[in-house]
């Protein structure tokens, strides 16, 4: 064996293991971690004649991993040396060393929580952050401590921080051993593109490609790029240049077959170009490259806004990803990156990426969690905790599709949902649909569903969605679901055995197409196993079966159409339909995936893809969240309350129709109706607009005037109380204002305090001539009268209230309605200012009789007004 760098550490890392049982390994990519620990763990007897599972993030990795170590010990892969990923296993009895990825091992803790053959684990690539590696080394830490203290653990990074993996192995206070290996490291010359460049990335690969060439190409180039299909076009642009300086233009990415990966990785004759995803970041070692090519893009794991689902998003690497990139040039000697981006888009990158635990949806963590025998998720020792709203919303959605209790147990459902390797939604429309007898459809809908959209045309191409997509031509056969339409686009495709020209034809993506068929088959095997808790029912309508299966998957999204494309949602928020979907009759729908707008004219989601629905299976899934209700209507134009029963599902109303007459009936109606007329407000239902207010003046007065006669003038509680009550066996506004809400508050009163009312705060007082005035009441305002000056005549002191203590506010008005005075005190007018308003009022109202003393005259006969 070629020595590797590493190797002058393991004697150090076998001790930590055997003192410690745990440890961390600090190397920088290449030093041989993944090629050498592994094996000497099983050769030291570190793991007695149990495993040595090895965890790594990629597919692509283990596989390459697995092949690489039993080549070194003279095997073939599956011999001593193996690997699992999902859907795939090379192992045997004898295999002792196994490379497996992280859904394999947390599923593997499912299966036999105390992993009885596994001896050792090692947790390559702990840097990448994944959800499912950090799991699995709460899971295994937890497992150590208890019924496992032989297990040992080691957990490998390239570029991470060991310290809190130490502590988090070891406790605070004495931490796991860590052992580094620092390898030489040559300098890397790093050039940013001078400006932005609009053209696309493969054309700026190309040109980048031609200046090392010009330059003098002496190594390999490896060229960083999101994936597949961008590898694609950079092969295609870069063909020319490449014939013409006879290099080696290869791809490497995870879904190559093995034989291709390996030419990538293998030296060659000619000088090699390898366009990579960035599994040749830390994963994958390539000796012999000189030079880096940057396109400062990664395909991240992502999920959908809407659903949840997982899917993958490209985006800038961060500063610590760029800076690895660059380093995989300057292993064995100086090198050169050329980055496709500018320095200023480098400095605005985040040191970085957040781990997964922080950004992904948790449904498929907790319900692993849950099955393993974590009740509240929150408490699991997680190595960096979860925010509480991501894990809430985790918790709820399994609750929502039946696969926990409210006390978080696993149901049946749950069980049967954990055996398929699917986000918990799709696993609940696979197990749905084997209820439903119609198995293969659920999983050819949860392939569609879960892998990237086969519809080759569609905006954000080059970006994997969640799922969906239409077919409007389709429309008229498939009106109620835009997921079974695309079944059946699929189902179409796979009669006529997959063709990729025909694919073209139809607007399918040959590729995307492939890897739906490929999950496709290998779900169909796994779920043979959940097909036993079907009910054995025959396929009725299979595409009804699916319709059902999806509400079975979707139960948050359940949507009721208001008018045209207008959708309200079971939780409340509204959604538009995307023209689009063929779903244009149905009243009620699952909206599969949407998309969040989130522009100031045209808020909420637009639903891309939805599935028709019956309400009487919502009945039949979910009768718990059923309600039915005696509610009352409000009619506006009537301003009247209807009594009606309301059946809903959750939030969302289903169904409506009128009340037979019970006392729950009047009770809602007078709710309603209460409601209404109090947001109407109080004074409304209380005869002329100011009636109440006059009212409740006069009460105030003489609650202050008279505080022994214990009156409380009501405050606007009481008021609304006793409209309130009113309300009671009433059911409109016009019922409500003959109710006599006055005269009830005046029958509140006994017959002391009413009478004491209207002799101390009258409605009116009488002047000489015999005119009635009305007294203006007015809250926190003395009471006044107006009337003409003439009416005053013959009187020597003004009108009094509250038996005569208190003057009347008078204003004494001139023939034109103008105030010529406001006084309490008429004696004092009479004496000091009417001689002098009088002169003015005899010039300008000559016809008026003025006699010189206001005290002694006769007032004129009462008029009208
Ligand atoms: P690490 O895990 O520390 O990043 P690896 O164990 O992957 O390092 O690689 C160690 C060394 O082995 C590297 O120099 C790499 O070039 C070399 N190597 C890895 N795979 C192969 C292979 N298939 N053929 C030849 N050399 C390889
Ligand atoms: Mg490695």
């Amino acid at each position: 064996m070629t020595p590797l760098p590493v190797d002058a550490a393991l004697p150090a890392l076998l001790d930590a293991l055997r003192a410690r049982g745990a440890a961390v390994l600090e190397a920088p990519p290449g030093a041989g971690k993944t090629t050498r620990v592994p094996g000497a763990i099983l050769d030291a007897g570190l793991a007695g004649d149990r495993e040595v599972v090895v965890l790594e993030p990629r597919r692509l990795a283990a596989r390459m991993a697995a092949r690489r170590v039993a080549d070194e010990r003279g095997e073939k892969p599956g011999e001593t040396v193996g690997w699992q990923v999902r859907f795939e296993d090379v192992s045997s009895a004898r295999t002792r060393i196994r490379f497996v990825t992280e859904g394999v091992l947390t599923r593997r803790l499912l299966s036999d929580p105390t992993l009885p053959k596994v001896g050792a684990v090692v947790l390559d690539e702990f840097h990448e952050r994944h959800l499912q590696g950090d799991v699995a080394l709460a899971m295994l830490r937890a497992l150590q401590r208890g019924a496992r203290p032989d297990l040992k653990l080691v957990v490998m990074s390239a570029t991470l921080d060991g310290g809190p993996v130490a502590r988090f192995l070891g406790g605070d206070d004495d931490p796991a051993p860590t052992v580094r290996s620092e390898g030489r490291r040559f300098d890397v010359a790093v050039e940013h593109l001078p400006r932005m460049d609009d053209r696309p990335l493969s054309a700026l690969v190309s040109s980048a490609l031609g200046s090392l060439v010009t330059r003098g190409l002496d190594g390999d180039v490896l060229v960083f790029l999101p994936g597949a299909a961008e590898i694609r076009r950079a092969m295609e642009t870069c063909a020319d240049l490449a014939r013409r300086h006879d290099l080696l233009v290869l791809p490497l990415h995870g879904d190559l077959p093995p034989a291709e990966q390996d030419r990538a990785v293998n030296p060659a004759s000619k000088r090699k170009v390898i366009l990579s995803t960035n599994v040749a970041e830390t994963s994958v070692t390539i000796d012999g490259v000189a030079a880096v090519i940057d396109g400062g893009l990664a395909r991240v794991a992502a999920h959908a806004p809407w659903s949840g689902l997982p899917t993958l998003r490209v985006q800038k690497v961060s500063k610590a990803s760029a800076t690895q990139r660059a380093g995989r040039a300057g292993r064995t000697r100086e090198g050169v990156c050329l980055r496709l981006y500018t320095r200023h888009d480098y400095e605005a990158r985040p040191e970085f990426d957040p781990p997964e635990v922080k950004r992904l949806d948790l449904a498929e963590t907790t319900l692993e969690l849950h099955a393993s025998g974590v009740r509240e998720p929150r408490d699991f020792g997680w190595f960096e905790p979860p925010t509480d709203a991501a894990l809430d919303a985790a918790e709820s959605l399994l609750r929502d599709l039946g696969a926990v209790t409210a006390t978080g147990a696993l149901t049946p459902t749950g069980r049967a949902m954990l055996r398929l390797p699917l986000h918990p939604r799709l696993a609940r429309v696979v197990v749905e649909s084997a209820r439903q007898g119609s198995l293969d459809r659920g999983c050819t809908a949860a392939a569609l569903l879960g892998e990237r959209d086969i519809s080759a045309a569609r905006r954000g191409a080059g970006l994997a969605g969640g799922g969906g997509g239409w077919s409007p031509r389709e429309a008229e056969a498939h009106g109620d679901s835009d997921v079974t339409a695309l079944v059946a686009r699929f189902e179409a495709a796979a009669a006529q055995g997959f063709d990729a020209r025909a694919l073209r034809d139809e607007g399918l993506d040959p590729g995307a197409v492939a890897a739906v068929e490929r999950v496709r088959r290998q779900l169909s095997r796994v779920a043979r196993s959940v097909e036993s808790e079907g009910t054995g029912a025959s396929p009725g309508d299979a595409d009804e079966a699916l319709r059902v299966a999806l509400l079975a998957g979707y139960p948050d999204r359940v949507a009721r159409r208001l008018r045209g494309l207008e959708l309200v949602m079971v939780n409340g928020g509204s959604a538009k339909l995307d023209p689009r979907s063929e779903v244009q009759r149905a009243e009620f729908l699952v909206a599969v995936d949407a998309e969040e707008r989130t522009d100031v004219k045209a808020r909420g989601a637009v639903v891309r893809s939805a599935s028709a629905i019956e309400p009487e299976w919502l009945m039949e899934l979910f009768p718990d969240a059923i309600r039915e209700t005696v509610e009352g209507r409000w009619v506006a134009a009537d301003e009247r309350v209807d009594a009606v029963t309301r059946l809903y599902y959750r939030g969302l109303l289903l169904d409506e129709g009128r009340a037979p007459p019970s006392p729950e009936a009047e009770r809602a109606v007078a709710d309603v109706l209460a409601r209404e007329a109090l947001a109407k407000g109080v004074s409304h239902f209380a005869g002329d607009r100011d009636a109440l207010d006059r009212w409740v003046a006069r009460l105030a007065f003489v609650a202050e005037q008279f505080p022994e006669a214990k009156i409380a003038p009501p405050g606007d509680d009481a008021l609304g109380e006793a409209l309130r009550r009113l309300c009671e066996g009433r059911r409109s506004f016009a019922e409500l204002r003959d109710a006599g809400l006055l005269e009830g508050l005046r029958a509140g009163l006994d017959g002391t305090q009413r009478a004491l009312i209207d002799r101390a705060a009258p409605e009116r007082v009488t002047l000489p001539g015999g005119r009635a005035v009305k007294v203006h009441w007015v809250r926190a305002k003395a009471p006044w009268i107006e009337s003409r000056l003439q009416d005053f005549f013959g009187m020597a002191e003004g009108p009094r209230v509250a038996s005569g203590r208190v003057p009347l506010v008078l204003h004494l008005l001139a023939p034109n309605q103008r105030a010529v005075q406001v006084t309490t005190d008429l004696a004092g007018f009479w004496s000091r200012h009417y001689a002098g308003i009088r002169k003015e009022l005899c010039r300008k109202y000559p016809r008026h009789p003025w006699p010189e003393d206001g005290r002694t005259a006769t007032p004129p006969a009462p008029r009208r007004g």
